[in-house]
């Protein structure tokens, strides 16, 4: 499409106008090559030097949502110029985690270590245009002067020695440095942040190319954004300084800039930028605690947007209402509580299908073998009511598959030399009951208090332990119908034995 655009424009130079009329402009630049380049292309550009936390998936999510709101597309990009810090690890991290969130994408990853060509291309496209020049200052010199400007009072900045020498390649070492236009403004309207304008009198000629001959970050992300077709950079509010520069080489490259969006960073809920020690852990760590996507995409999608005082968001809806001007412009603040709470709502609220694959990992990692005992649908039925996380669900119901190892000691209280008689009483009624369900369990207990005249809470603490090991379950009914018969029998003649 570029290609023709320019096409188009060489013709119309030698056209007499009359000639410019609509007939001939279908003929060089077909329309739907135009609409192409019209749809809204986002990205997430993460750099995999450490954990992807919830500002960066945040960041994610909004780029993604404002993707998928105006039908557009939605690219993934590492950003791994930076050798040094750079994991393979902290990329299996981005990966999972979107993956884990359903933050699907049209096009990618793009690895930038994979374009390092093409970056070296641009630089020399540059210098050779006069958009770009050599610079072989010492480190010393450059050094000197930033100490010289700071003891002055003003902001260290380069001071363009190099700028109009025209050096040569050559084998000394030497940087390339973007001309930066020496006056003027750059003004730019934040889809978030409204206009914003730096002048260029503050901005110096930017490194773009290291001596090693690697590119520097500000440099890759316009000629990827550019390459990419970037129309919309929605990324984090720590990126607002560098768009100036950013914006000047996407001009120099003659090419319109995208629309940028700074979205505010995450505060913990003390207003410090959000730390380790509020919750900015991996968001893979959400995963492996328990917490589903489905609370985790919520979350995130309120921690700085609002749609009036709506706090539940399907996936769908927040695609369907999810609006720019609508983001916050203040840092958001993070709160576990509220988390938690969406936890619990998802918790109670999805098909219990669609919770198994979490819980049979939550299993796993608690080293429980899930496969000799009820259905995890059953167990989620009966403990999400009362339970956080899917961990926590885990944690409550290993007695379903395998024998607890000891009574907890406030509970062995329960098992007295009173209770054996109806305990024995109830292990013969559990061993020739026909039927194991829920009502004919329940008939069982109330029948067992009856016939020797206790409450039948006595009965039931005293059965819940021998079951359980503990004082906590869901209803003994319940709990006993999806231990199971053998079981059920097994542990009524253990707790027998321990009285004894
Ligand atoms: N790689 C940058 C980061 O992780 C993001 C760059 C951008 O979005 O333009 O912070």
């Amino acid at each position: 499409m570029g290609i023709k655009v320019i096409v188009f424009n060489l013709f119309c130079f030698y056209l007499p106008k009359s000639f410019l009329d609509y007939n001939v402009y279908s003929i060089i630049v077909d329309i739907k090559s135009i609409e192409d380049s019209m749809i809204v292309r986002t990205r997430f550009a993460p750099s995999p030097t450490g954990n992807l936390h919830l500002g960066s998936i945040r960041t994610a999510l909004f780029s993604w949502l404002y993707a998928r709101h105006m039908g557009g597309e939605f690219i993934l990009r590492i950003e791994d110029t930076d050798q040094e810090r750079s994991t393979k690890e902290a990329i299996d991290i981005i990966l999972e985690s979107m993956d884990w969130l359903g933050l699907n994408y049209e096009e990618g990853p793009f690895y930038q270590s994979k374009r390092l060509e093409r970056y070296r291309e641009v630089a020399d496209q540059f210098i050779d245009a006069g958009l770009a020049y050599r610079c072989n200052c010492s480190k010393e010199r450059i050094d000197d002067l930033r100490a010289k400007q700071l003891a002055n009072k003003q902001k260290p900045r380069y001071d363009g020695h190099c700028r109009n020498k025209n050096l040569p390649h050559s084998n000394e070492p030497y940087v390339v440095r973007f001309k930066n236009p020496e006056d003027g403004v750059v003004t730019y309207d934040d889809l978030i942040l409204g206009q914003i304008s730096f002048q260029n009198s503050e901005l110096d000629d930017l490194v773009i190319m290291r001596p090693s001959g690697f590119p520097t970050f500000n440099f890759c992300v316009v000629v990827d954004d550019f390459d990419m077709k970037i129309s919309h950079v929605i990324r984090g509010a720590d990126h607002v300084n560098n768009t100036p520069r950013q914006i000047n080489i996407f001009r120099a490259l003659n090419a319109t800039p995208p629309v940028y969006g700074h979205v505010p960073l995450i505060l913990g809920s003390d207003g410090k930028l959000l730390a380790k020690r509020h919750g900015a852990r991996s968001v893979l760590q959400y995963r492996d605690d328990g917490f589903l996507p489905e609370a985790m995409l919520n979350y995130l999608v309120r921690l700085g947007w609002s749609h009036g005082d709506q706090e539940i968001f399907s996936r769908e809806e927040m695609i369907k209402l999810f609006d720019a001007k609508d983001i916050n412009k203040a840092a958001a603040a993070f709160n576990q509580d509220k988390l938690i709470w969406l936890n619990r709502h998802y918790l109670k609220t999805l098909a219990p299908e669609s919770l198994v694959e979490g819980l049979k990992k939550e299993f796993a990692d608690q080293k429980i073998d899930c496969s000799d005992g009820p259905s995890l649908v059953e167990v989620i039925k009966i403990q999400r009511e009362r339970s956080e996380t899917l961990r926590e669900i885990a944690a409550k119901s290993h007695y379903f598959y395998q024998d607890f190892s000891d009574y907890e000691s406030q509970a062995k209280k329960h098992l007295t030399r009173e209770s054996v008689k109806f305990l024995a009483a109830a292990k013969h009624r559990f061993e020739i009951l026909p039927d194991w369900t829920d009502a004919s369990l329940h008939q069982i207990l109330e029948d067992v208090a009856k016939e020797f005249e206790l409450k039948l809470g006595v009965v039931a603490q005293a059965i819940r332990v021998a079951m359980t090991g503990s004082t906590i379950s869901p209803p003994l009914n319940i709990t006993l119908r999806l231990i199971g018969k053998k079981r059920v029998l097994e542990r009524m003649a253990r707790a027998l034995a321990f009285i004894s």
